[in-house]
């Protein structure tokens, strides 16, 4: 972990105090190789059989952008401050400004409020619409405030509890994101992407300060601080207890013939304050948006051109030199001079920017489980005895009264939660976000071990889970870290990062691994086909049913069709299986015998064709699979109906297989994980590992590790490999399969031995495995389109 020195920080200090760097730098993007974010996308791609090298090719950009207003009415109340205050007047507009990336295969939103934080609730309602509407996965979709302090509260309740219900204005919040990213949607048009830094020190200060001995005020607790938030000037400063981030980063967004379409920047300030007293503003958030549009003529361009400026990590830092106190300015003068400043920066900067329209777009969502700080014995039993001692002072200003109550609310909260963090990958540029007042050092850190660089951090994103101090400000305490204000655990933010290091490694491991893939040697391709036409002749019914699939995914669809046409089937079971290979290999009348069997009265055939209009995308009109998902009679075929109405975009469908990854039926709970390894997102994950600690039965386990491995987990990655040399063949059939599911390229040799396995399964797995990561493409057409 970085660790900041004081030589570091004075010279950082004497750096800012000098004000006179203000380099300029742009960095092009190198293209980056195939690799999808989402993995609904990813067994798309396996089932239409692309191959690696071709998804590289080609890469075409899209870009739109669009605002939404958000304004509350006069009178909600204006949050920033201390106190609530109603607000009196709306200086300028609050917004939602929303930018979205197409590369074709991958859709990435942006999303900036102008509030002081947003609400994890807010932020999951959101992105569940956005996918509905939008069909762009929650994964994909980055939601932050910029934390001007002159906005109304999206927070609810309590920003920390995540089992409320939304408030009106939340709902409205909401309504206004999702309305935004669709607009940007529609707006999509052919672009190009820079990216490019500019460097503004000056107005940047560390909020934390060390003073002279002796004049450190007492904590609410009753304990001397090393260090004071905001200490105000005085000849009893010492230095600053952390850096700055002069460093301001943006992606330009253009299209092809120059004109602009968008610009996303992030920059390490808190806000800068100073507006009319009860008066609704964005900032310098907002200002600097303008200047931006302003400096580029882009305003009033149709379709819009949308500037926004998303916080960097700002937790400890703001705009008050309290070394050389400013004099007294008029409401919005500095607003207007810092944002003034910054644009005309970036402005510059967006000279020497090098743009492309060849560039991979990837996303990973995490959600880590952390613990809530509480108060252990001896803070709850002095909580106690402060609180029962009643308020000493005017109740806002007896802090050691309000830290006891606040103490006493967090002895209540549950030992853990989840935090969501997010990678986005735009070609090597990362994206780096936390849901939190990230402190500098947090942010530095990143931008020097992201496995993708260049890297930039965004703070206040995908909820609101108030400071994180690093565990060195831990230790020197003061404001940002007392308990009350710091909610989660004393180690969260190394956590944290570590978390966000190894899901950017996880993007680049699969980015190169895809690059790595080769065009299937044709002697080893041959001999793929070999295993599959034995297997198709096999009087074996299931595997000579899964060589027919692989030989499909071949792109030899009329030779499958000439073998099946020469099969009986036995029973509805296998009446499926054939018309399932039948509709995959091009024969899609035969859907109408799944939807038959489906309905069929007393068949054993029910779950079999669910299962198989999930494998082959179909849903007829739908009534009949959401008639077998409201049923509970039959836990596998209601799950299997789930999932081939969620494979077609149906989000609630997807919600009933989440909900049995747990359940205590064997067959139900490892439909599911099943189901989720394919359809899930990489925020499933920690779900499946829970299921995976809690498993008894081996091949349930198998499936846990497989599906961890499709989401892109690493320990699942790794434990697939040794699934693969299990000596339960049917544990080493379904890892020979998901390898193709998860792009298991590394698995490439382990595959190649497999095609001499004991088991007929595991070698037909084994070839399709290999033909799905090297072969050519094939020609058949599944899609996974919302209905
Ligand atoms: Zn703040």
């Amino acid at each position: 972990m970085l660790v900041i020195t004081a030589e570091e920080v004075s010279h950082e200090e004497t750096r800012r105090r000098r004000g006179s760097t203000q380099g300029i730098q742009s960095i092009p993007f190198s293209a980056g190789l195939c690799a999808s974010a989402s993995l609904r996308e990813i067994l798309v791609l396996c089932l239409l059989a692309t191959a690696a090298t071709s998804a590289a090719s080609g890469q075409s950009l899209k870009a739109g952008a669009a605002t939404s207003n958000i304004t509350p009415p006069i009178g909600a109340e204006i949050v920033g401050g201390h106190l609530p205050v109603p607000s009196t007047h709306v200086h300028d507009e609050l917004h939602v400004r929303c930018l979205v990336l197409d590369d074709g295969q991958t859709k990435l939103a942006l999303v900036t409020c102008d509030v002081v934080g947003v609400h994890r609730l807010v932020c999951e309602e959101a992105k569940k619409q956005i996918q509905q509407h939008a069909g762009i996965p929650p994964a994909n979709v980055l939601i932050s405030a910029t934390h001007t302090h002159s906005a109304a509260s999206v927070q609810g309740q309590d920003r920390l509890k995540h089992t409320e219900s939304l408030d009106d204005y939340q709902k409205f919040v909401v309504q206004r994101i999702v309305d935004g990213v669709r607009r940007a949607v529609t707006n999509l048009r052919p672009a190009e992407i820079g990216y490019g830094t500019a460097q503004a020190p000056e107005h940047l200060f560390n909020r934390r300060w060390y003073l002279k001995p002796g004049t450190m005020p007492e904590n609410p607790f009753g304990g001397i601080d090393q260090v004071k938030m905001n200490p105000g000037s005085g000849p009893n400063l010492v230095e600053p207890a952390g850096p700055t981030d002069p460093t301001i980063s943006f992606l330009a967004i253009r299209e092809p013939g120059g004109r602009p379409i968008s610009l996303y920047a992030a920059y390490g300030l808190h806000y800068v304050g100073g507006t009319g007293g009860g008066a609704i503003s964005a900032d310098y958030f907002a200002v600097f948006a303008d200047e931006i549009q302003r400096l580029q003529s882009a305003d009033r361009l149709d379709p819009p051109f949308v500037a926004l400026l998303a916080n960097g990590t700002s937790g400890d830092v703001n705009n008050i030199n309290f070394k050389q106190p400013r004099p007294a300015q008029k409401p919005y003068e500095q607003i207007r001079y810092v944002a003034g400043d910054i644009a005309a920066k970036v402005h510059a900067a967006l000279a020497k920017v090098e743009y492309t329209s060849n560039v991979r777009l990837d996303a990973r969502l995490r959600e880590p489980t952390l613990k809530w700080r509480r108060p252990n014995a001896d803070e709850l039993a002095a909580a106690k005895k402060r609180y029962a001692e009643g308020v000493k002072v005017a109740r806002g200003a007896d802090l050691p009264y309000l830290y006891a109550e606040r103490a006493l609310r967090l002895a209540e909260y549950p030992e853990t939660t989840t935090v969501p963090i997010q990678v986005l990958a735009i070609g090597d540029v990362s994206i780096g976000t936390m849901p939190c007042e990230v402190f500098t050092e947090t942010g530095l850190e990143w931008r020097q071990v992201s496995p993708l660089k260049p890297a930039f951090f965004v703070e206040l994103a995908n909820g609101s889970f108030g400071y994180l101090p690093t565990p060195r400000h831990h230790k020197l305490g003061g404001y940002e870290t007392w308990l009350g204000t710091n909610r989660l655990e004393i180690e969260a933010s190394d956590k944290l990062l570590a978390e966000l290091v190894a899901m950017a490694g996880e993007i680049k491991t699969a980015r190169e691994s895809a690059g790595k893939a080769s065009a299937l040697d044709p002697a080893l391709h041959e001999r793929c086909l070999a295993v599959l036409r034995a297997g198709l002749a096999s009087e074996e019914f299931w595997p000579a049913m899964h060589a027919a699939e692989a030989l499909t995914l071949a792109g030899a669809g009329k030779e499958v069709l000439a073998a099946l046409a020469k099969r009986s089937a036995a029973d509805d079971q296998q009446a499926c299986g054939l018309a399932r290979e039948a509709v995959r290999a091009g024969d899609g009348a035969k859907t109408a015998a799944l939807l038959a069997i489906l309905v069929k009265p007393g068949s054993i055939g029910h779950t079999h064709a669910a299962e198989s209009l999930y494998k082959v995308a179909q849903t007829g009109d739908g009534a009949a699979l959401r008639q077998a998902m409201s049923q509970s009679a039959d836990l596998k075929l209601k799950l299997m109906a789930a999932a081939a109405l969620a494979r077609r975009g149906d989000v609630g469908a997807l919600e009933v297989v989440r909900q049995h990854l747990k359940h205590e039926d064997l067959e139900a709970r490892k439909a599911a994980i099943w189901i989720i390894g394919q359809l899930g997102a990489a925020s499933d994950a920690t779900a499946v590992h829970a299921a995976m600690a809690a498993e008894k039965d081996e091949l349930t386990k198998a499936y846990c590790v497989h599906a961890l491995a499709c989401l892109g987990d690493s320990t699942g990655r790794r434990l697939l490999g040794e699934n693969l040399q299990s000596s339960n063949p049917a544990v080493r059939t379904y890892a020979a399969e998901f390898c193709g599911y998860c792009r298991g390229v590394e698995f490439q040799s382990q595959l190649i031995k497999l095609l001499d396995d004991t088991t007929l399964d595991v070698r037909v797995r084994a070839a399709q495995s290999l033909i799905v990561l090297l072969g050519p493409s094939s020609k058949l057409g599944l899609t996974l389109a919302p209905q």
